[in-house]
Protein backbone atom coordinates (compact mmCIF):
# COMPACT_ATOMS: atom_id res chain seq x y z
CA UNK A 1 0.00 0.00 0.00
CA UNK A 2 1.12 3.68 -1.00
CA UNK A 3 1.99 5.56 2.36
CA UNK A 4 -0.27 8.17 1.28
CA UNK A 5 -3.50 5.73 1.71
CA UNK A 6 -2.03 4.34 4.32
CA UNK A 7 -1.89 7.18 6.40
CA UNK A 8 -5.54 8.41 4.98
CA UNK A 9 -6.77 5.07 6.38
CA UNK A 10 -5.03 5.73 9.69
CA UNK A 11 -6.66 9.63 10.16
CA UNK A 12 -9.93 7.85 9.06
CA UNK A 13 -9.33 5.13 12.11
CA UNK A 14 -8.68 8.10 14.62
CA UNK A 15 -11.87 9.96 13.34
CA UNK A 16 -13.96 6.93 14.24
CA UNK A 17 -12.23 6.13 17.82
CA UNK A 18 -12.79 9.97 18.64
CA UNK A 19 -16.37 9.63 17.09
CA UNK A 20 -16.92 6.70 19.57
CA UNK A 21 -15.15 8.18 22.72
CA UNK A 22 -17.36 11.02 22.44
CA UNK A 23 -20.80 8.60 21.74
CA UNK A 24 -20.13 7.07 24.79
CA UNK A 25 -19.52 10.70 27.17
CA UNK A 26 -15.89 10.36 27.00
CA UNK A 27 -12.49 12.32 25.59
CA UNK A 28 -11.05 11.47 22.47
CA UNK A 29 -7.68 11.50 24.51
CA UNK A 30 -8.56 8.81 27.28
CA UNK A 31 -8.04 6.22 24.29
CA UNK A 32 -4.78 5.66 22.27
CA UNK A 33 -3.96 3.61 19.48
CA UNK A 34 -1.79 1.24 18.77
CA UNK A 35 -0.61 0.12 15.35
CA UNK A 36 -0.51 -3.41 15.41
CA UNK A 37 2.22 -3.66 12.35
CA UNK A 38 2.92 -6.93 12.33
CA UNK A 39 4.01 -9.16 8.82
CA UNK A 40 4.15 -5.58 7.62
CA UNK A 41 7.54 -4.33 7.05
CA UNK A 42 9.46 -1.16 8.76
CA UNK A 43 8.56 1.19 5.57
CA UNK A 44 4.86 1.29 6.88
CA UNK A 45 5.91 1.66 10.57
CA UNK A 46 7.91 5.05 9.60
CA UNK A 47 5.33 5.86 7.10
CA UNK A 48 3.05 6.36 9.95
CA UNK A 49 5.68 7.09 12.61
CA UNK A 50 6.38 10.36 10.05
CA UNK A 51 2.83 11.11 10.42
CA UNK A 52 2.76 11.22 14.54
CA UNK A 53 1.55 7.42 15.42
CA UNK A 54 3.84 7.10 18.35
CA UNK A 55 2.42 3.29 19.53
CA UNK A 56 2.99 0.10 17.47
CA UNK A 57 1.71 -3.37 18.18
CA UNK A 58 3.60 -6.55 17.54
CA UNK A 59 3.44 -10.53 17.70
CA UNK A 60 6.72 -11.70 17.00
CA UNK A 61 9.87 -11.19 19.03
CA UNK A 62 12.68 -11.32 16.28
CA UNK A 63 10.12 -9.16 13.52
CA UNK A 64 9.75 -7.19 16.11
CA UNK A 65 13.50 -6.14 17.19
CA UNK A 66 14.57 -6.18 12.97
CA UNK A 67 12.22 -3.14 13.31
CA UNK A 68 13.62 -1.68 16.59
CA UNK A 69 17.02 -1.72 15.10
CA UNK A 70 16.13 0.30 11.96
CA UNK A 71 13.46 2.73 13.27
CA UNK A 72 13.04 5.62 15.34
CA UNK A 73 14.05 4.80 19.03
CA UNK A 74 10.75 6.96 20.27
CA UNK A 75 8.69 4.43 18.99
CA UNK A 76 6.82 2.55 22.05
CA UNK A 77 6.72 -0.98 21.09
CA UNK A 78 3.35 -3.33 22.44
CA UNK A 79 3.81 -6.66 22.35
CA UNK A 80 0.81 -8.21 21.89
CA UNK A 81 1.24 -11.54 20.91
CA UNK A 82 1.58 -14.88 22.65
CA UNK A 83 4.51 -15.05 24.53
CA UNK A 84 6.45 -18.43 25.92
CA UNK A 85 8.18 -18.22 28.98
CA UNK A 86 11.62 -18.97 27.76
CA UNK A 87 10.94 -15.36 25.44
CA UNK A 88 10.40 -13.51 28.97
CA UNK A 89 13.86 -12.21 28.43
CA UNK A 90 13.92 -10.82 25.12
CA UNK A 91 10.93 -8.68 25.98
CA UNK A 92 11.44 -7.05 28.85
CA UNK A 93 12.72 -3.28 28.50
CA UNK A 94 12.42 -3.54 24.93
CA UNK A 95 8.46 -2.94 24.99
CA UNK A 96 6.32 -0.39 26.81
CA UNK A 97 3.84 -2.66 27.29
CA UNK A 98 3.29 -6.70 27.32
CA UNK A 99 -0.22 -7.07 26.71
CA UNK A 100 -0.25 -10.86 27.10
CA UNK A 101 0.44 -12.05 30.71
CA UNK A 102 -1.39 -15.05 31.18
CA UNK A 103 -0.05 -17.46 33.89
CA UNK A 104 2.02 -17.16 37.16
CA UNK A 105 4.85 -18.87 35.50
CA UNK A 106 5.06 -15.97 33.22
CA UNK A 107 4.34 -13.63 35.39
CA UNK A 108 7.57 -15.02 37.63
CA UNK A 109 9.81 -14.83 34.90
CA UNK A 110 9.49 -11.45 33.30
CA UNK A 111 9.61 -10.71 37.08
CA UNK A 112 13.14 -12.25 37.24
CA UNK A 113 14.27 -10.74 34.30
CA UNK A 114 13.04 -7.08 34.71
CA UNK A 115 14.78 -7.15 38.14
CA UNK A 116 17.66 -8.58 37.18
CA UNK A 117 17.78 -5.34 34.83
CA UNK A 118 16.97 -3.42 37.42
CA UNK A 119 13.78 -2.15 36.23
CA UNK A 120 9.72 -1.97 36.47
CA UNK A 121 7.64 -3.36 33.22
CA UNK A 122 4.61 -2.61 32.53
CA UNK A 123 2.19 -5.49 31.61
CA UNK A 124 -1.46 -5.91 30.88
CA UNK A 125 -3.19 -9.25 32.14
CA UNK A 126 -4.93 -11.37 28.86
CA UNK A 127 -8.11 -12.91 30.25
CA UNK A 128 -9.90 -15.68 27.95
CA UNK A 129 -13.31 -14.66 29.39
CA UNK A 130 -15.55 -16.89 27.38
CA UNK A 131 -13.30 -19.86 28.74
CA UNK A 132 -12.22 -21.11 24.70
CA UNK A 133 -9.89 -23.90 24.44
CA UNK A 134 -6.72 -23.26 22.00
CA UNK A 135 -7.36 -19.79 23.13
CA UNK A 136 -4.43 -17.57 25.03
CA UNK A 137 -5.53 -15.60 28.20
CA UNK A 138 -5.95 -17.22 32.12
CA UNK A 139 -9.25 -18.45 33.00
CA UNK A 140 -11.35 -16.38 35.35
CA UNK A 141 -10.91 -18.63 37.49
CA UNK A 142 -6.93 -18.89 38.08
CA UNK A 143 -6.87 -15.22 37.92
CA UNK A 144 -6.27 -14.97 41.94
CA UNK A 145 -2.89 -16.18 42.34
CA UNK A 146 -1.64 -14.47 39.56
CA UNK A 147 -3.16 -11.27 40.60
CA UNK A 148 -1.73 -11.35 43.63
CA UNK A 149 1.85 -12.05 42.50
CA UNK A 150 1.21 -8.74 40.02
CA UNK A 151 -0.40 -6.54 43.13
CA UNK A 152 3.24 -7.68 45.01
CA UNK A 153 5.50 -7.14 42.36
CA UNK A 154 7.79 -4.67 42.30
CA UNK A 155 9.13 -4.99 39.04
CA UNK A 156 6.15 -5.53 37.35
CA UNK A 157 3.78 -2.80 37.05
CA UNK A 158 0.24 -4.08 36.46
CA UNK A 159 -1.85 -1.43 34.41
CA UNK A 160 -4.91 -3.81 33.22
CA UNK A 161 -6.41 -5.72 31.60
CA UNK A 162 -6.62 -6.98 27.52
CA UNK A 163 -8.75 -9.29 26.11
CA UNK A 164 -9.53 -11.24 22.59
CA UNK A 165 -12.91 -12.01 22.52
CA UNK A 166 -14.98 -14.51 20.97
CA UNK A 167 -17.20 -13.13 17.74
CA UNK A 168 -14.01 -9.84 17.25
CA UNK A 169 -16.04 -9.42 13.29
CA UNK A 170 -19.07 -9.01 15.10
CA UNK A 171 -19.28 -6.03 16.73
CA UNK A 172 -22.37 -6.29 18.76
CA UNK A 173 -21.61 -9.82 19.43
CA UNK A 174 -18.09 -8.91 21.26
CA UNK A 175 -19.67 -5.96 23.10
CA UNK A 176 -21.27 -7.94 26.07
CA UNK A 177 -17.62 -9.44 26.64
CA UNK A 178 -15.93 -6.05 26.33
CA UNK A 179 -18.53 -4.93 29.10
CA UNK A 180 -17.58 -8.14 31.21
CA UNK A 181 -13.99 -7.02 30.83
CA UNK A 182 -14.73 -3.59 32.32
CA UNK A 183 -16.71 -5.33 35.10
CA UNK A 184 -13.85 -7.72 36.12
CA UNK A 185 -11.75 -4.33 35.94
CA UNK A 186 -13.84 -3.30 38.30
CA UNK A 187 -13.83 -5.88 40.60
CA UNK A 188 -10.21 -6.68 41.00
CA UNK A 189 -9.56 -2.53 41.40
CA UNK A 190 -12.02 -2.74 44.64
CA UNK A 191 -10.18 -5.95 45.36
CA UNK A 192 -6.57 -5.21 45.55
CA UNK A 193 -6.54 -1.21 45.96
CA UNK A 194 -4.83 -0.76 42.56
CA UNK A 195 -5.32 1.93 39.48
CA UNK A 196 -5.61 -0.86 37.00
CA UNK A 197 -6.16 2.47 34.41
CA UNK A 198 -6.10 0.20 30.99
CA UNK A 199 -8.49 -1.89 29.00
CA UNK A 200 -6.78 -2.99 26.03
CA UNK A 201 -9.67 -4.33 23.84
CA UNK A 202 -10.85 -3.79 20.35
CA UNK A 203 -9.73 -4.47 16.97
CA UNK A 204 -10.70 -4.02 12.98
CA UNK A 205 -13.74 -5.27 13.57
CA UNK A 206 -15.19 -4.32 16.84
CA UNK A 207 -13.29 -1.11 18.06
CA UNK A 208 -16.15 1.19 17.96
CA UNK A 209 -17.92 -1.10 20.57
CA UNK A 210 -14.82 -1.64 22.49
CA UNK A 211 -14.10 2.04 22.91
CA UNK A 212 -17.93 2.65 24.14
CA UNK A 213 -17.90 -0.19 26.87
CA UNK A 214 -14.41 1.58 28.05
CA UNK A 215 -11.17 0.43 25.82
CA UNK A 216 -7.90 2.96 26.81
CA UNK A 217 -6.00 0.85 24.37
CA UNK A 218 -7.28 -0.33 20.77
CA UNK A 219 -5.35 -2.60 18.61
CA UNK A 220 -5.64 -2.11 15.02
CA UNK A 221 -3.93 -3.49 12.44
CA UNK A 222 -5.72 -4.50 9.05
CA UNK A 223 -7.75 -1.46 9.05
CA UNK A 224 -4.47 0.92 8.83
CA UNK A 225 -1.84 -1.71 7.01
CA UNK A 226 -4.50 -3.91 4.79
CA UNK A 227 -4.66 -7.34 4.59
CA UNK A 228 -1.57 -9.37 6.22
CA UNK A 229 0.29 -12.01 4.02
CA UNK A 230 -0.57 -14.67 5.88
CA UNK A 231 1.24 -17.96 3.78
C1 LIG B 1 -3.25 -9.15 14.92
C2 LIG B 1 -3.80 -8.69 16.19
C3 LIG B 1 -4.57 -7.51 16.27
C4 LIG B 1 -4.95 -6.68 15.07
O1 LIG B 1 -5.99 -7.30 14.37
P1 LIG B 1 -6.73 -6.58 13.15
O2 LIG B 1 -7.99 -7.36 12.99
O3 LIG B 1 -5.82 -6.70 11.97
O4 LIG B 1 -6.99 -5.17 13.52
C5 LIG B 1 -4.99 -7.10 17.52
N1 LIG B 1 -4.70 -7.80 18.64
C6 LIG B 1 -3.97 -8.93 18.59
C7 LIG B 1 -3.68 -9.65 19.85
C8 LIG B 1 -3.52 -9.42 17.38
O5 LIG B 1 -2.82 -10.56 17.36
Amino acid sequence: MEAAEMRQRWCEVLERMAAAARTAGREAGDVRLVAVSKLHPADAVRALYEAGQREFGENYVQEAEAKMAVLPPEISWHFIGHLQTNKARNVVGRFSLIHGVDSLKLARSLHDRARAMDLVQDVLVQVNLAGESRKSGILEGDLPPLAEFLAGSAHLQWRGLMLMPPFFDDPERARPWFARLRGLAESLRAGFGLPLPDLSMGMTGDFEAAIEEGATLVRIGTRIFGERDTN
